[in-house]
């Protein structure tokens, strides 16, 4: 008789460990996960299908940006500003598209740069789809059918950059601009970053028609930088509001952001090959960032301008004052950007300037200081205070949720890891919030855990 594989047994066990609690995971969200035999569904290719071979044909897309347009949207799209404004105005007669919506995609066909295709993505069931036609007139209409959505387990590691390895991942580029924007306060993707890096992820996917479709949210991620690990889970709280916490109940959103450059999609390491970043000292007064001209740069922390102009080694700069006698220094601008000026309040985020190469400088950089208590301090070394942290009140819930989706996903990483991988993704099932399992009844977590399996608490 055939000996069966020593795996065998701890495969059951992990299996049967991911059928338990899957049934828990993400109870509060407005999906709830069922993992059964039934609903198990194979990998399924994320790379849409190439569109039919009209030569010159091209599919563009965009998300909608926070404060964006459709027009500018359109505008990022090739459109020229005439062109959008039109287009806008015909398909408001359909969907009031002067209200649009962050992180919704749009997306346009083109043949020979002519567009001929476009849809929008007003809701998770609803897309506004328009056609032209070869009078150049459009037609357009409203059409529902709710995606399939399903949960993936992703993982890669970094051999020269995030957004190759989530490429090499076989994921879509925009699934690297969402895990950078979790970790926006955390790690900076472009220069924090080094080899052997790696990252793991449990995200949405949505599919329409049998065909991928776009991401929807990460629900957790782990990105392990120079051997540390930071955590990230998505939590929905009592008041159905999610937002991203550690899983010691602190907000991913912190005083500061951890650089004020935007994630580049590059396929090499940016800070560490063509753009060093100089070590910090006290008399140098701050870091320098490698960047193009013309970059954005963002305030890292909410507060007020201070100065905004021309000085002889700084070349143009913006300096802000934040609480807690913190200020910070942005230097060798090529611009800064309109209405920034002196007394003008500004928020966590917000575009202030562009990288340039002004002032005492030998290369489109950006230098940035911070200065704590009248000294100026490390950057790289800050670390800053957390903003909300999830209320007392539900910190039992929140640790549960977060061992449930912990657990689950050490539970994919060893599945997939031991070639088990048609059980990944497993699908979702949209269920009534009140048809959750009641926390008094939810399921302990099992014990039966192979001992080799790193349990994150
Ligand atoms: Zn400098």
């Amino acid at each position: 008789m055939q000996r069966r594989k020593p795996g065998g047994m701890l495969q059951v066990a992990v299996i049967a460990g991911v059928l338990i609690i899957g049934g828990m995971l993400i109870r509060r969200a407005v999906v709830s996960f069922t993992i059964s035999p039934e609903n198990l569904l194979p990998v399924q290719k994320t790379t849409a299908p190439r569109p039919p071979a009209v030569p010159g044909t091209e599919i563009r897309h965009v998300m909608i940006q926070p404060g964006e347009t459709f027009v500018a949207a359109l505008g990022r799209l090739g459109f020229s500003p005439g062109k959008a404004h039109s287009t806008a105005m015909d398909l408001s007669d359909m969907h009031p598209v002067e209200k649009v919506h962050p992180g919704r995609r749009l997306s346009v066909t083109f043949v020979r740069e002519r567009p001929l295709r476009l849809e929008y993505e007003i809701n998770d069931a609803s897309r506004l789809l328009a056609q032209w036609q070869k009078n150049g007139r459009i037609n357009a209409s409203v059409h529902t059918q709710p995606f399939e959505t399903r949960i993936a387990f992703v993982r890669g590691e970094i051999t020269s950059s995030l957004f190759a390895g989530i490429l090499k991942a076989g994921e879509e580029a925009s699934l690297a601009d969402l895990l950078a924007s979790l970790f926006e306060y955390d790690v900076d993707f472009n220069r924090d970053i080094r080899v052997g890096d790696t990252f793991q992820l449990l995200v949405e996917k949505r599919f329409l028609r049998g065909e991928f479709y776009g991401y929807g949210p990460i629900h957790a991620a782990v990105v392990t930088n120079r051997g540390r690990a930071v955590r990230v889970v998505r939590y929905t709280d009592a008041n159905e509001r999610s937002t991203f916490f550690h899983p010691d109940g602190r907000s991913v959103r912190k005083m500061f952001l951890r650089c004020p450059l935007p994630f580049m999609r590059v396929t090499s390491g940016y800070g560490n090959r063509r753009h060093p970043v100089l070590g910090f000292s006290a008399r140098h007064n701050g870091i320098d960032l490698g960047a193009p001209r013309g970059t954005p740069v963002k305030a890292t922390a909410t507060g007020v301008v201070t100065h905004a102009g021309s000085h002889r080694t700084k070349g143009r700069y913006v300096q802000l004052r934040h609480p807690n006698s913190y200020a910070t220094h942005y230097y060798h601008l090529s611009g800064i950007r309109r209405g920034i000026q002196r007394g003008r309040r500004v928020t966590q985020g917000e575009v202030i300037g562009y990288v340039g190469n002004t002032g005492l400088s030998t290369g489109p950089h950006l230098h940035y200081g911070i200065r704590h208590n009248n000294r100026f301090i490390n950057p790289m070394r800050l670390r800053p205070p957390s903003k909300n942290p999830v209320p007392p009140a539900e910190m039992v819930s929140f640790q549960r949720h977060c061992n449930q989706v912990f657990f689950s996903m050490t539970a994919f990483s060893w599945l997939q890891a031991n070639k088990v991988d048609h059980w990944i993704p497993a699908s979702f099932e949209t269920v009534a919030d009140d048809a959750a399992t009641p926390l008094s009844e939810a399921p302990s977590i099992p014990l039966s855990f192979p001992e080799d399996l790193e349990i994150h608490p």
